[in-house]
């Protein structure tokens, strides 16, 4: 989006990319818009991104907002094209894929690959298919080629993203799954070091995919599973597809393929009618999941969801779900941490003195240029993130990631 404002010659122009997932990501962005124009009131402000979408009549009504892009025409250069020309279209008519950003972005470490957009389906709780519309896979081949002019280019770690990631390719001709299109991008770009998906929903994932965990080393060890709930009866509440068994079976099978791999999950705490034994259930999921890396969203109602008509959890009771929640995976994320403490390993380095381990662990290593990649020892941890012994830090040749390559400090 910049680059296309830029191209137009918009270079006095601040672009909010708004989220819509919960009430108060929307609350943030407006107050956002307002705190922008009081900093900066010469400069024209852009509003796109799902809360923009889904209410664009609200930010267009903002006298702070210049122009409001739909979801749909936020990629497209002729969008940034006029100030005041303000253009949202019908979304859940969307035919168009995601455009390949195969350029990279500029100051990332790791370059984000949006090969699906959109969901088909319908999670009681959410609007995010009101943002985003059906879902839509961006051909296997284009993707392969921009994973490979990405790794050529030197981006280490390739993210593949996408709204409901495991409904990769079942719009596209010949119905090519996420497993299938990750053997495609590590086969075509040989010197991508880390392939790595963002949130995945565990029950969709297909047999390739397992696999693909199991047998290729540069798929990273690391999953974001989008949970919501340890309980059954919340999640078909919540119409998840997934049922509390099937998340653990999942975590263990994945597990033995995989010793190393980490679990992340995105869990909700209070969903309307949630009691407190069920409450329990998700908490102790945690345990059973064996979940290292713990985003806890406090229930929110969306208005026209079927959710918010619900009877809802006192506000108070959410909270303190929340806040159990949130204890338990920092403890969970603790025991995480102390297990790394000696053992040397592979890290891509970041801006601001940190790096990410293959299980998207973070490491304080340090003063160190961002994009490398290294092997440090880890001395210890501060609660939240691990901490290299070494201050110097020898670089690797590229390519090392998954090799047993010895260590070089100097302390
Ligand atoms: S899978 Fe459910 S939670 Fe995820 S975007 Fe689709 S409707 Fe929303």
């Amino acid at each position: 989006m910049r680059r296309a404002a830029l191209a137009q010659g918009r270079s006095n122009l601040v672009i909010i990319n708004s989220c819509a997932v919960t009430a108060e990501a929307a609350r943030q962005a407006r107050q956002a818009i307002r705190r922008i124009k009081r900093e900066r009131p010469g400069a024209e402000i852009a509003v796109t991104g799902c809360a923009a979408q889904i209410d664009s009549a609200r930010f267009a009504a903002m006298p702070e907002v210049s122009q409001v892009i739909g979801n749909a025409e936020k990629t497209s250069p002729e969008s940034w094209a006029d100030l005041g020309r303000s253009s949202v279209s019908e979304i859940m008519t969307a035919k168009t894929a995601p455009h390949v950003l195969s350029e990279g972005v500029e100051d990332h470490t790791r370059a984000f690959l949006a090969v699906q957009t959109g969901c088909d389906h319908r999670c009681t709780f959410c609007v995010i298919p009101f943002g985003r519309g059906p879902s839509r896979s961006v051909p296997m081949e284009d993707i392969a080629s921009a994973a490979r002019r990405l790794a050529d280019k030197g981006f280490c770690e390739i993210v593949l993203t996408g709204v409901d990631l495991t409904s990769y390719g079942t719009d596209l001709c010949g119905a090519p799954s996420l497993g299938q299109l990750v053997i495609s991008i590590l086969r075509a770009a040989p010197k991508l070091e880390r392939l790595r998906l963002s949130s995945i929903d565990c029950i969709e994932a297909d047999a390739d995919l397992i696999d693909a965990f199991a047998h290729e080393p540069r798929l990273m060890p690391h999953l974001h599973l989008s949970l919501q709930s340890g309980d059954d009866m919340i999640l078909k509440r919540m119409k998840r597809r997934h049922s509390r068994a099937d998340a653990v079976r999942f975590c263990s099978e994945l597990r033995q393929l995989r010793p190393q791999i980490v679990f992340g999950a995105d869990v909700i705490a209070g969903f309307p009618t949630e009691t407190d034994a069920m409450f329990e259930n998700t908490l102790q999921l945690i345990a059973d999941c064996d979940l290292t890396h713990l985003h806890v969203f406090p229930f929110s109602a969306r208005p026209g969801t079927p959710a918010a008509k619900m009877p809802p959890v006192a506000g108070e009771v959410i909270k303190a779900r929340a806040k159990r929640l949130r204890e338990a995976g920092d403890a969970a994320l603790g025991v995480h941490l102390a297990l790394q403490t000696g053992k040397t390993l592979p890290v891509l380095s970041e801006r601001g003195g940190t790096g990410r381990t293959e299980d998207f662990t973070r490491v304080k290593i340090g003063d160190f240029p961002p994009s490398q990649m290294i092997n440090v020892v880890i001395a210890g941890n501060d609660g939240k993130m691990l901490e290299a012994r070494s201050l110097a830090l020898d670089l690797l040749e590229p390519a090392r990631n998954h090799g047993a390559q010895a260590l070089v400090c100097n302390t």
